[in-house]
């Protein structure tokens, strides 16, 4: 069985998740834009934002 791995994106500062993606489909490049594009107040902010690892069989 394949387990999946998901990149969780993560907030030190609000110490929240604020995403999670399949990286079957989300390249750490990708996750890069995700991060610029959507969660953009956080770094503007100068949050840390931290990129774990989560997997899941
Ligand atoms: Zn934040």
């Amino acid at each position: 069985m394949v387990s999946t791995e998901y990149r969780i994106i993560y907030c030190n500062e609000c110490k929240q998740v604020l995403g999670r993606y399949n990286r079957k489909y989300f390249t750490d490049e990708r996750i890069g834009e995700v991060i610029q594009s959507h969660h953009r107040p956080h770094v503007r902010e100068g949050h840390e934002i931290e990129l774990l690892l989560e997997r899941r069989d």
